[in-house]
C-alpha cells in the first residue's frame, strides 16, 4: 500500500513508534526493504537521495511505485535531502509521495521561505513535506552531505519554523551524523533537547543518521516525538561487506542470482533488527482499520 508521509507518520506519532526510512540505490535494496517490512508486518519508507536518483534514472521510480503499491504493508516513497525546488518538482513528477527540502544551510529566514514555497507546491498535489532545522553532521565516506560541526536545533526556533512553513515533519539536529562514525567521534544524542523540542512542536520529528547510535538512546527517541528514523549506512555496509566476502571467496562468480542472495540476506537482517529497535514491528495493523 502506497501512502503519503503525513498519514503514515500520524499513526506512528500517536502510537509511539518510529518508521524506518531506508535509502535505496538499486532494485536489490527495494526488495530487501519491502520483504523485511512484510515479514515484520511493519510500515516502511523507501527514500531516495538526489545522488541516488541520478544513479538510478527517473524511470526506476515507476518500478518503486509499483512495488510499494503491491506491498501488503504501508509504504511511502520519499525524496531524501532535496536541495532545490527543481529536485522537489522532479520527485513529484516521478511519483514520490513525500519530499524533503533541505535548506538548513541557509539563513533561518531563507530556510522558512524556501520550505514554505515547497509546502505550497507539494501540498497542492497531496505530497508531504519534511524540512530541516539545525545541521546534521557528516562522517567520512557519506555522500549524503551534512556539516563538519553539528548545529543543534533550537526548540523555540523549531516552533516558529513549523508554524510559519506548514511542513508535515521536521528533521532535527540532536547529535547524529550521516555515514559511519569513527572511533574518536561516537554519537551521543541530546535527549533532553529532543524532549524540549517535542514539547513545543506538535508534528512528528525525524532523526537523520540513525546508523550506529546506542540502542537505548534510539528507543528513547520514539517516546519523544520521533516518528521517522533515517537509516542508510548500516544497511549498505552489511550488503556490500557480504558481497565483498562472497566475491573474494567465489572469484569466478558472475551470475547475479548467485552473487546477490547472501548480500541481500545480510542487509535484510539489519533492516529487520532496526524495525524491532524502532518499535515498528507488528504495527502495520493500525493502518487497516
Ligand atoms: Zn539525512
Amino acid at each position: 500500500m502506497l501512502m503519503n508521509m503525513k498519514d503514515l507518520l500520524a499513526v506512528a506519532y500517536k502510537n509511539q513508534f518510529a518508521v524506518g526510512s531506508f535509502n535505496v540505490a538499486n532494485s536489490e535494496f527495494v526488495r530487501v526493504i519491502i520483504e523485511a517490512a512484510e515479514e515484520k508486518n511493519a510500515p516502511a519508507i523507501i527514500q531516495i537521495h538526489p545522488n541516488e536518483v541520478e544513479l538510478l534514472g527517473d524511470d526506476f521510480i515507476t518500478y518503486v511505485r509499483e512495488a510499494c503499491r503491491n506491498a501488503s504493508v504501508p509504504m511511502v516513497i520519499h525524496l531524501d535531502h532535496g536541495g532545490s525546488v527543481e529536485d522537489v518538482m522532479r520527485a513529484i513528477r516521478n511519483g514520490f509521495t513525500s519530499v524533503m527540502i533541505d535548506a538548513s544551510h541557509a539563513s533561518f529566514e531563507d530556510n522558512i521561505a524556501i520550505s514554505k514555497e515547497v509546502v505550497k507546491l507539494a501540498h497542492s498535489v497531496n505530497v508531504s513535506v519534511e524540512a530541516e532545522l539545525g545541521t546534521i553532521g557528516s562522517n567520512e565516506g557519506s555522500s549524503e552531505g551534512g556539516a563538519d560541526e553539528i548545529l543543534y536545533t533550537d526548540a523555540d526556533d523549531a516552533k516558529t519554523f513549523v508554524e510559519e512553513t506548514g511542513i508535515d515533519t521536521l528533521a532535527i539536529a540532536i547529535g547524529t551524523s550521516h555515514g559511519q562514525y569513527k572511533h574518536d567521534r561516537q554519537p551521543e544524542l541530546k535527549l533532553d533537547l529532543l524532549a524540549e523540542i517535542n514539547s513545543k512542536v506538535d508534528i512528528p520529528l525525524v532523526l537523520h543518521g540513525g546508523s550506529d547510535n546506542k540502542d537505548e538512546e534510539i528507543s528513547q527517541t520514539y517516546l519523544n516525538g520521533v516518528a521517522k528514523i533515517n537509516l542508510s549506512t548500516d544497511m549498505k555496509n552489511a550488503f556490500f561487506k557480504e558481497m565483498r566476502r562472497f566475491l573474494v571467496e567465489n572469484d569466478t562468480a558472475y551470475e547475479p542470482d548467485v552473487i546477490m542472495p547472501s548480500a541481500r540476506k545480510a542487509a535484510q537482517e539489519v533492516v529487520k533488527k532496526k524495525m524491532d529497535l524502532f518499535n515498528s514491528t507488528n504495527q502495520a495493523h493500525h493502518y487497516f482499520k
